[in-house]
């Protein structure tokens, strides 16, 4: 990887504009761009290197696959096993007939 510098222009995706844009470097951290200016609306943000942001539908889409997960990791939690509503009802008519 080669260093970028100040003022260099690269490729990146643009809020603004919605795509693939020229960009100025205006902030560099460790030899890598961290913050480039649209050369298309001057608009400042950080470097994303070249990845559009994920879009409210896949943000929408992202987070309930966090709640599925945490759910499932509470579920686990609960003793590792899964709801078994069968055999509850398989045991519930045994024990009132065990008590009759
Ligand atoms: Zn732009």
């Amino acid at each position: 990887m080669s260093e970028q510098r100040l003022g260099d222009v690269i490729d990146d995706h643009c809020i603004k504009c919605r795509r693939l844009t020229n960009h100025s470097i205006v902030s560099v951290v460790a030899g890598q761009a961290a913050k480039v200016r649209c050369r298309t609306c001057y608009h400042d943000h950080d470097y994303r290197h070249e990845i559009a942001p994920p879009s409210k539908k896949e943000l929408k889409r992202m987070e309930l696959e966090a709640q599925a997960a945490e759910a499932q990791s509470a579920l686990e939690a609960q003793g590792g096993q899964p709801p078994t509503p069968s055999v509850e009802a398989e045991e519930a008519p045994k024990a009132k007939s065990e008590h009759a």
